[in-house]
């Protein structure tokens, strides 16, 4: 063990990984196959037990750089925040502050409110809360209407987005009873007429995030189905995801349903999440009228699923962002939004200078993060030589600073589009070394 442990090879991970670990790793090897242990098979050793201390030394939580020309990519952490955002947080995180106190009376008070201001500013003075995430605004939202009664779901939004969140399940374990209406492709306003009952407690919309029904359709119109709740009382959720704070058709996109169309089509609540669209930390957030939002003020299920200090100043930051257009450009994804081709390739011009055999091709982004799945938009990328294969795209998720590529027919492309130009020099070190 000691000679292994003191092989300077072994030892310069001693550093980042800590003795404990290196002992692991060592142990991980000798119960993975019995070696006798002796000048001859010392360097075979050594060599186990730095792949395996490599592996390691990959797992932890580190930056990375997204090359894949996905700009919120779920796997990679989404939204990348703003300066601003960051500063909050360094700030609030850094000492006190009035997270639960209101500093002119000098009582007790809500972090709830902490946020409030800005979003009725943003939202045409509609109430909010802020939660975890999506996920947990939907079951905040079914929790407190519509445990033990029934939610009527169109059959065309039985959504499934990523790591399992499937709306029927959720909707189960909340307590509330699916009472799905339509078909796949066509749901109608008499649908769900026809299915309220004295059960039912919520009418629920959601965004088809992932997928698209094309040809012969007719989803359910969000402003019939807002009409229809208050003509009855029942409540109209919807379940944005997402949440497009601005028409993305500004940026040369097709146009995505807004926060302000659906509380403008009547929605009682809208919830989306906070590191999509918005720009900004995990977060869910809940929008709407007073009343719904006082009751889940209430609910003892709140407790479990607020939101930290760090949340709400990367929040707070990112919507004052969100005040003019201009400002908003400040959020990296608005940045990358906003480059035009012309200034993405003045950028290819110094990878294709610097690194030879590498090409710049017109490339396809995608906004990601349930957006508009199913449009690209028009980017730029570095091609890698086709020589080298395809496994020059694991080495460059190894490198000190994983860079995460998009692999289209057997070529790695480099997509600019989500590389942050302060990022380009590195990338260009990098595939230099692996390449040159
Ligand atoms: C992404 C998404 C969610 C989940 O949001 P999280 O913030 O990740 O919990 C829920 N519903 C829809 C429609 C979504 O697109």
């Amino acid at each position: 063990m000691h000679r292994i442990l003191d092989h300077p090879a072994v030892a310069e991970y001693e550093r980042v990984l800590g003795r404990e670990t290196i002992k692991r790793a060592i142990n991980a090897v000798f119960d993975r196959a019995r070696f006798s242990l002796d000048e001859a098979t010392l360097p075979a050793i050594v060599e186990l037990v730095i792949a395996d201390l490599e592996l390691r030394s990959l797992r932890g939580l580190r930056s990375a750089i997204n090359a894949t020309g996905i700009l919120i990519h779920t796997n990679l952490g989404r939204a990348p925040l703003a300066q601003a955002a960051l500063d909050a947080m360094s700030d609030l995180g850094a000492g006190y502050s009035n997270l639960e106190f209101d500093v002119d009376a000098g009582v007790r008070s809500s972090r709830y409110e902490r946020v409030n201001d800005i979003l009725g500013d943003l939202f045409d003075g509609r109430d909010a809360l802020v939660v975890n995430n999506c996920a947990a605004a939907m079951m905040l939202v079914l929790d407190t209407f519509a445990r033990g009664k029934d939610v009527i779901v169109s059959r065309g939004e039985l959504i499934e987005i990523g790591g399992g969140f499937r709306l029927p399940d959720v909707l189960e374990r909340s307590g509330a009873r699916l009472v799905e209406v339509g078909s796949t492709n066509k749901t109608y306003i008499t649908d769900v007429q026809a299915a309220l009952t004295t059960q039912t407690a919520l009418l629920l919309r959601s965004h088809t995030s992932n997928y698209r029904i094309e040809g012969f359709v007719h989803p359910l119109p969000g402003r019939e189905l807002a009409a229809l709740g208050h003509r009855v009382g029942i409540p109209v959720v919807e379940d944005l995801g997402s949440g497009a704070i601005v028409d993305l058709t500004e940026f040369g996109l097709p146009a995505e349903r807004t926060i302000g169309d659906a509380l403008h089509d009547g929605s009682d609540l809208v919830v989306f999440s906070g590191d999509k669209l918005l720009g900004g930390p995990q977060a869910g957030i809940i929008l709407g009228n007073p009343s719904f939002i006082a009751r889940m003020r209430s609910n003892p299920l709140l407790r479990a699923l607020r939101v930290d200090k760090m949340t709400l100043a990367a929040l707070d930051a990112t919507l004052q962002l969100h005040r003019s257009a201009e400002s908003r450009r400040a959020i990296p994804i608005y940045a990358m939004l906003a480059t035009t081709c012309d200034a993405l390739r003045l950028r290819a011009d110094a990878y294709v200078k610097a690194i030879s055999g590498v090409r710049c091709v017109d490339s396809r982004a995608f906004v990601g993060g349930g957006t508009l799945a199913t449009n690209d938009f028009a980017s730029v990328a570095i091609a890698l030589p086709a020589a080298h294969g395809t496994d020059i795209a694991r080495q460059l998720r190894r490198a000190s600073r994983p860079i995460v590529a998009r692999i289209e027919s057997g070529t790695i492309l480099l997509d600019l589009r989500t590389i942050a130009p302060a990022d380009d020099a590195a990338v260009i070190a990098t595939v230099r070394e692996l390449i040159g």
